[in-house]
């Protein structure tokens, strides 16, 4: 992001946290060279990233969905929601960079931040989105947190 007071490219992000309305991060970035320090709002580019799904065919990815999905595992246990979504922007930043992303690589990068959080919402998650094979792979899965 370029420095709007020198025009340097290279700036650097001192603070990040989501905004108010939850569909941002806001960021308090820094100037490399003429270190002007400067807020922006930024969001992942979504509107054209297509999903690939395990059959191989392609969807527009859906925001309202998965998060419905989260927000269900999510449901009666003490998480912060507000936390839920800031981690999730963080991975839409990430998936957002292709055109593509992949439907498996959407369920972990969402297992990975509910197993941080909350034990009973990752496991809930997990069950649905990896259709477990067997119970064998859904204990190896519990014993690891
Ligand atoms: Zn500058």
């Amino acid at each position: 992001m370029k420095c709007p007071s020198c025009s340097f490219e290279n700036t650097k992000v001192v603070d990040s946290r989501i905004s108010d309305v939850g569909t941002s991060i806001r960021r308090r970035r820094e100037c490399e060279k003429c270190e002007f320090r400067f807020t922006t709002f930024e969001r992942a580019q979504l509107h054209n990233l297509m999903v690939r799904k395990k059959d191989g065919t392609v969807e527009h990815y859906n925001r309202e969905k998965l998060e419905r999905a989260i927000l269900i595992a999510c449901g009666k246990r003490p998480i912060s929601l507000e936390k839920v979504r800031e981690k999730l922007l963080e991975l839409e930043e990430k998936w957002g960079k292709g055109k593509e992303v992949d439907s498996r690589e959407i369920g972990e990068g969402v297992v990975d931040l509910l197993r941080d959080l909350d034990e009973i919402a990752f496991i809930r998650f997990a069950s649905v989105y990896r259709q477990f094979k067997d119970v064998e792979t859904f204990k190896k899965e519990l014993e690891k947190i």
